[in-house]
């Protein structure tokens, strides 16, 4: 089934994301308030909005309330990532997965109701590293 997703900042891992739910025929609505990031995914998101994501009106008006799910992937801005997900969850957006960028962030966001919340790099050290030492890595 086609899903919809809002992913806000379009870094290495946003925009990552969006092209691999592009690939999965999955909708994408794709925010950043730096434009060259946003052309960058212009053939993989079904809409492009630049726009500063702390803005609460701005993210009325990109249609944001109609989705079910939304990904904050905004990095090294702890605080615009922190309100950007209190608008969302003020939005009564159903998923709202944001990317921490230490513990503390983490610590914030578990406590204004992000529905998930991850660290992309620590992350995918600890599967590579079990991968690394899973049985199905093939001794070399
Ligand atoms: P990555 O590791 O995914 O490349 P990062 O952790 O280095 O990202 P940043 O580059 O700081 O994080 O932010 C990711 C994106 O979020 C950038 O493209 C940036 O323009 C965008 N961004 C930051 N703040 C805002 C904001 N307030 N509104 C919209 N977009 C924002």
């Amino acid at each position: 089934m086609r899903k919809q997703f809002a992913i806000i900042g379009m870094g290495r891992f946003g925009s990552s994301m969006c092209k691999e739910l592009h690939r999965m025929n999955h909708e994408v609505l794709a925010i950043d308030k730096d434009e060259t990031k946003l052309n960058a995914v212009k053939a993989y998101a079904t809409h492009t909005v630049t726009a500063d994501a702390t803005d609460e009106q701005v993210l009325i008006d990109a249609g944001i309330r109609n989705f079910d799910h939304a990904i904050v992937a905004i990095g090294e801005d702890i605080q615009a990532s922190i309100l950007c997900t209190l608008h969302l969850k003020d939005f009564d957006i159903n998923q709202v997965w944001v990317k921490a960028q230490n513990d503390y962030h983490h610590k914030v966001l578990d406590k204004i109701g992000a529905d998930r919340v991850f660290h992309p790099e620590s992350d995918m050290g600890q599967r590579i590293a079990e991968y690394l030492t899973s049985e199905k890595v093939i001794d070399y």
